[in-house]
This record gives structure tokens, C-alpha cells and sequence, in this order.
């Protein structure tokens, strides 16, 4: 899973809230294994922004981790709705982290509406691109956008480190999880690479499945998935969810896999109303410790902190609040202690995986030819409106009257609403209008749309332009609901 290095350094970062306790017990919990890990140990996230560092991550933070390859981390707080960018979105990005590995299992000891149907699967989630590339426009006051980027090499990873990992795991299926019936072309690439590559991986079951049909499937009947790979947001969703079916975010453990570096970290955040009070639940983060050992190939110390973790939790000595409420609860370093005893023990369900090095895909093989042809046709032109459809088509045609394009239709919030359709729906101030090039056989020239943004100049304001490009004869452009 990774490159062979001399040295075993591992950067380790406490993080906010309750993120140096979970820290703790796991640092203590991997060095009584005996592992010759030397920690490095460097900040980021609440204390780095308020030195007035933006992005959350210093210098030092980095050049550690371009040092180890590998880190351990807490979670780290972010800014809601305002402020600063995610530290933790920065690291993966920092590092092309480009695959979240997030494991769910049960846990025996652990009671959920679950209990006994053998849960165990992994969500695969694409880690740096889709909406999370954090590309965010106010268009007018009253209106915003994020581009939702997501590439076919972004895709080709993220489809093979999920077959790699079904096969490491020795698992026998592995399921996409798009919207692809409603996003035809950013959705609908990680399902046409997912088809394209699962022949190569013949040796397991490939399956494609709508992300809403997922997670409801995924409350029904979870023990049907083994692993599920999806874009970044809907990854994210659906973790959180599965890791609700065995017992919350506790129990969550993830990985941030790239092919030079790796972070390990708890799914859950910093619940800062529980920092410092010695009550949660370390088991997410021992168990991303878990995987970090795996990674380093320490296998032996890898099984011993995972059995005595399921051991721990499958004997009901001491169990955490989130499990059993506040009045029972045990504290955290009672938890911890709890473990560190039961090393050497196996639980009756024993983690039965054998677990191998997950083959990373260094080389990619979907390269699409730049040299295929592409033509482009004509332009959508967004432009900032507060009036009624009609009379903005009205003036869009006469301002364009001696530009070489023709208006074919204005949409409001993806719904044509001119050339009227009969239909009546609500708008915005915020118009796509559509004009397509009226020499059609030759391509768009720049000088053209740049002629068409001036005859609005002055009388309307536009906010940004999409090039309508045919690629290899195939639109490159989704039609608007209603357009024909
Ligand atoms: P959160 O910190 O994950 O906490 C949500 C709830 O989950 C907690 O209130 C608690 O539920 C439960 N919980 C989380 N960790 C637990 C543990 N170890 N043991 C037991 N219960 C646990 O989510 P949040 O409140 O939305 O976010 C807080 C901050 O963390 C935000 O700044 C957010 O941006 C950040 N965050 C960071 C990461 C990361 O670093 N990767 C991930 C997510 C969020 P009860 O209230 O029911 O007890």
C-alpha cells in the first residue's frame, strides 16, 4: 500500500476539541505494540488560524509530512458558513490524498438496530475533487454557485484504489454509487469509468447504484455492500451513515490514501462540547491507528490493538457514553486501559480478514486523445436580469440583433422559460441564455463571443460565459429541463 521506506516516521497531529485525547490513547495504544514508530509531532487547524495562518496548515505541519509520508491526525476544526477554508480538506489536498478509505463493521457489544446482520463494508469516497474543490461564486447578491469538478483521471483513481481495496480485503463486490441519472456528465463519468475499468477486475462483482437508492438501501438491508465507491459529497453523506448502522461516529475510523502520502483520521469531528472531559469514545481513532499500521505493513500490531478493541467492547466491562449514556459511561483512559489489558486477547467474532498491501494505481490507463475533434457551437452567456423572461428575451434580441448568433432559449435555474413553454415557473435573477453560432460547420471564433459580450455591455450585466463544444460529435453541454 505503500512506498518501502528506510525509516518510520509518522507525523502525528493532536487536532481540536477532543482530538488530543482520541490522539493520546492512540499513540499510547500503537507504542505499547512495540512498533518503532518515531512521531513527529506538528499543529494545524483552530490554533494555527488564529495566528492568523489561513489555511490552517503551517510550514512545519507540511514539511513534516512530505517527510514521513504518513500522518495521524485529529480532527480539526472548521469556520461553518464563514471564515477560513477546512484544514482537513487542505491537508488531503495538499497531499492528493485522492481516496478516503471509511470502514464500517459491527461491533459486538455494541447494540444498534443492526445488531447480528454482519455489517461490514467500506465507502470508498473520491477525496479532492466534485464540489469539495471549493471553486464558489456569488453570481448577483442573490445568488451562488460551486462548480462541481470531477475528472476522468480523478475518477480512474478513485474507481481502482476501490477494486484494489475490495481485492486486498478479499471481498468479493464492489458497488458504484452515482447521481448519474440527473448529472449526466460529472456524476455520470465516475459511472462510465467504473464500467469501463471493472472488466480488468473480473474477479469481482461490479455493480452500479443511484446514491439515493443506495443509502436507503443502506438502512434496509446494509449487509448486502461490501464496498461502495462514490464522488467526494455523497462520500461523505453516506459515511456518516454507515457509520450511524454500528454505532455512531465513535466507531468510525478513515484513511486518506495517495500514492505518496497517507493521513489517518477519525470520521468524526472535534466535539468540542466533550473536549477535556475524559468521556468519548477513542475507539474511531484506535481504529484509524489501525489502519495506519496496516499501511506500514505492521500487520501483528495491526491484529493485536484491533482484537483487543473488539475484545474490549464484545466483554462490556467498560463502555464509553455514546453507548450506554451518560449515568453508566465510562471514562476515556478507563477505555484505554481496558485495551492496553486485553492485548494478546481475541474477540469471539474475530476480525476474520486476511489484509494485504493495497496495490495503488500508479499508472493510469484512460487517457482520452486530445487530438479528437471538438467544435464549438455557440455560448451560454449568464447574465444578471430582475424582470420577467420576456421582456429579457425581448432585449437580448435586440441587443444581439447584428451579432452572428441566434437566441435558442434562456433558462432560469436550469428550467427554459423562454421561448415560452406554457409553464410557469418561479425565477431568479440569474438567466442562462443560450446563443448558438450561426455559421454552423465552422468552429466558434474567440472574437465572436467577445463581440457578443459587448452589444450587452452597458445594458446588462453578464457574469460569466460556457462555450458549447460538441467533442467527438457528441453535445458537451447538458439541454435545459424543457428544451427541445
Ligand atoms: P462532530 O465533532 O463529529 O460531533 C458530532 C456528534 O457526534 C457529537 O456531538 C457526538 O454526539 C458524536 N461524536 C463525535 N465524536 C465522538 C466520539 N469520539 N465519541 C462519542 N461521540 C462522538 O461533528 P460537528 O459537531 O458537526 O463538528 C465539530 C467540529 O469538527 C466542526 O468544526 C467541524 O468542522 C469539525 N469536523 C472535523 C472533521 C475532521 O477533522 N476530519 C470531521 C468532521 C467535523 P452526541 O452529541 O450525540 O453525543
Amino acid at each position: 500500500m505503500m512506498m518501502k521506506k528506510t525509516t518510520r516516521n509518522v507525523t502525528l497531529i493532536p487536532g481540536d476539541g477532543i482530538g488530543p485525547e482520541v490522539i493520546g490513547v492512540t499513540r499510547r495504544l500503537i507504542d505499547a505494540t512495540g512498533v518503532q514508530l518515531q512521531w513527529e509531532e506538528f499543529h494545524a487547524g483552530a490554533s494555527i488560524f488564529k495566528k492568523g495562518i489561513p489555511s490552517g496548515v503551517p510550514q512545519e505541519t507540511i514539511e513534516s509530512i512530505q517527510r514521513t509520508h504518513c500522518a495521524l491526525k485529529g480532527p480539526l476544526e472548521t469556520p461553518v458558513g464563514f471564515g477560513e477554508k477546512s484544514a482537513n480538506v487542505t491537508l488531503r489536498k495538499l497531499f492528493e490524498t485522492y481516496g478516503n478509505l471509511r470502514p464500517v463493521r459491527e461491533i459486538r457489544g455494541v447494540p444498534t438496530p443492526y445488531t447480528g446482520r454482519g455489517i461490514d463494508l467500506i465507502v470508498v469516497r473520491e477525496n479532492v475533487e466534485d464540489l469539495y474543490a471549493g471553486i464558489e461564486h456569488m453570481q448577483t447578491p442573490d445568488v451562488a454557485q460551486c462548480l462541481k469538478l470531477i475528472s476522468r483521471k480523478g475518477c480512474e483513481k478513485i474507481v481502482r484504489l476501490a477494486f484494489e481495496t475490495a481485492r486486498a480485503e478479499g471481498r468479493r463486490s464492489v458497488h458504484c454509487a452515482t447521481k448519474a441519472n440527473i448529472m449526466k456528465f460529472t456524476e455520470g463519468l465516475l459511472k462510465q469509468v467504473f464500467e469501463t475499468l471493472a472488466p480488468e477486475y473480473s474477479d469481482i462483482e461490479a455493480n452500479h447504484i443511484i446514491v439515493d437508492n443506495c443509502a436507503h438501501q443502506l438502512v434496509k438491508k446494509p449487509e448486502q455492500f461490501e464496498v461502495i465507491v462514490t464522488t467526494n459529497m455523497n462520500g461523505d453523506i453516506l459515511s456518516d451513515l454507515t457509520s450511524a448502522l454500528i454505532g455512531g461516529l465513535g466507531f468510525a475510523p478513515s484513511a486518506n490514501i495517495g500514492n505518496q502520502c497517507a493521513i489517518f483520521e477519525a470520521v468524526h469531528g472535534s466535539a468540542p462540547k466533550y473536549a477535556g472531559k475524559n468521556v468519548i469514545n477513542p475507539t474511531a481513532m484506535v481504529l484509524s491507528g489501525v489502519m495506519m499500521l496496516r499501511h506500514l505493513e505492521e500487520f501483528e500490531a495491526a491484529s493485536t490493538i484491533e482484537n483487543a478493541v473488539y475484545y474490549t467492547w464484545e466483554q462490556a466491562n467498560v463502555r464509553t457514553r455514546d453507548v450506554v449514556g451518560d449515568a453508566k459511561g465510562c471514562s476515556t483512559s478507563d477505555f484505554e486501559a481496558e485495551v492496553r489489558k486485553n492485548f494478546g486477547k481475541r474477540p469471539s467474532q474475530a476480525p476474520a480478514r486476511e489484509y494485504r498491501p493495497i496495490k495503488l494505481p500508479e499508472k493510469l490507463t484512460l487517457e482520452t486523445p486530445t487530438s479528437a475533434p471538438r467544435k464549438t457551437i455557440g455560448v451560454d452567456l449568464f447574465v444578471e436580469y430582475r424582470g420577467s423572461a420576456d421582456s429579457l428575451g425581448q432585449l437580448l434580441t435586440e441587443l444581439t440583433a447584428s451579432a452572428p448568433f441566434k437566441l435558442k432559449m434562456i433558462s432560469n435555474r436550469g428550467t427554459k422559460v423562454f421561448p415560452a413553454t406554457g409553464a410557469n415557473p418561479d425565477t431568479v435573477d440569474h438567466w442562462r441564455c443560450r446563443f448558438i453560432w450561426n455559421q454552423s460547420g465552422t468552429d466558434l471564433p474567440h472574437s465572436a463571443t467577445t463581440a457578443l459580450c459587448a452589444s450587452v455591455e452597458g445594458k446588462l450585466r453578464w457574469m460569466h460565459i460556457e462555450k458549447l463544444v460538441e467533442f467527438d460529435g457528441k453535445l458537451g453541454y447538458t439541454r435545459a429541463q424543457g428544451e427541445d
